[in-house]
């Protein structure tokens, strides 16, 4: 259930799906284990039990790519990290201290509580690190609908 509310996968998964999602939806086992220093195997067992959920697609020799539900999975780690981020950011951490710090605890918030946050802070397009985009936290839990007095 973690598509849904945004929990439940492992905070070196959330920062995997984001650095496939930074080079556009496809990468190769290899690059992700350089990126984050750690064994190819690794990644490849990570990698293996993201397809398991349904959320990657490991072709052999193209890479990894995104399921669609892996994408927009992706995409709200991505948005989820830079809202996260611009909070720490307005309390006075640099931008780099704050995507650092966002990046230690993003996946234990939920998208419940990503779209609040976001809707709260007026949806802002720019986060730190890129743009942020507002297609859940617009629609999620109908409250379009239910604005103003
Ligand atoms: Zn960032
Ligand atoms: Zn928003």
């Amino acid at each position: 259930m973690h598509r849904e509310d945004g929990l439940g996968l492992s905070p070196r998964k959330v920062e995997y799906l984001k650095y496939i999602h930074e080079l556009g939806g496809v990468a190769k086992t290899n690059r992700i284990a350089g990126r984050f220093g750690v064994d190819p195997s690794t990644v490849t067992k990570a990698v293996d039990e993201l397809a398991r959920c349904g959320l990657l697609v490991h072709e052999p020799y193209r890479g990894v790519t995104f399921s669609d539900e892996g994408r927009r999975c992706a995409e709200f780690l991505v948005k989820r990290h830079r809202i996260l981020g611009l909070v720490l950011s307005r309390f006075g951490l640099s931008g780099e201290e704050a995507c650092s710090e966002a990046s230690r605890f993003e996946s234990f918030v939920s998208r419940a509580a990503v779209d609040r946050i976001c809707r709260a802070m007026g949806h802002p397009s720019q986060g730190i690190c890129g743009e942020i985009t507002h297609e859940s936290c617009r629609q999620a839990g109908g409250d379009a609908g239910r604005e103003g007095p």
